[in-house]
């Protein structure tokens, strides 16, 4: 099984992602943590990186897509759980291609549904502990929901199409999110 997390910064896809793997024994593959990975080697490409995430925009297709063609050789597991990937419709087009030669396919994209007034909040609150950049400014962080609204949500008709979206309340408990998404997957 295969699943997409989305949702906009903040919704919790990390969080969830960390559980399905403790208790699924799925494999996640969170392309913000490959590029904060990344952008801490100090290579070429982790300078670029750097410059594209602190103001809060997304990543050239690219280079995202080359470090999930990466992962993906020599991942293995229980499926795979994609957080924050895609987030362009190319990014989509691209994924498609790269499981369909491991004869493999998306079973789902979940999307996590929080107002942008919470998400601010749970942002600058994660930026408190985390002293991620990008979280401790309400400026950056409105450009990357922004991001989200422009370029992201458009995904959720990409996966309508192919009939595998479901979209699930993001606001509660963090064990009551995740039952929710577990719901989704046991009628998989
Ligand atoms: P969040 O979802 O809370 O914004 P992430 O850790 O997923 O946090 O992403 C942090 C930053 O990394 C994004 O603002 C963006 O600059 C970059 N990024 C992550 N994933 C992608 C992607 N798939 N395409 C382009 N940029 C990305």
């Amino acid at each position: 099984m295969n699943i997409i997390l989305l949702g906009p910064p903040g919704a919790g896809k990390g969080t969830q992602a960390r559980i399905l793997v403790d208790s699924r024994n799925m494999v996640q593959l969170s392309t913000g943590d490959m590029l904060r990975e990344a952008k801490s080697t100090g290579s070429e490409m982790g300078k670029k990186v750097a410059e594209v995430m602190a103001g809060g925009g997304l990543v050239t297709d690219d280079i995202v897509i080359g470090l999930i063609r990466e992962k993906l050789a020599c991942a293995a597991g229980n499926g795979f759980i994609f957080d924050g990937f895609p987030r362009t419709e190319s990014q989509a087009n691209a994924l498609d291609k790269l499981l369909e030669k491991f004869n493999t396919s998306i079973s789902a994209m979940i999307a996590l549904e929080v107002s942008d007034e919470i998400l601010i909040n749970r942002l600058l609150e994660r930026g408190k502990g985390s002293g991620r950049a990008d979280d401790s400014n309400r400026k950056i962080i409105e450009n990357r929901i922004n991001e989200y609204y422009t370029k992201t949500a458009i995904l959720k008709t990409y996966y309508q199409r192919k009939n595998c979206y479901y979209g699930v309340d993001g606001v509660g408990g963090i064990e009551e999110i995740t039952s929710r998404i577990v719901d989704v997957m046991s009628k998989l």
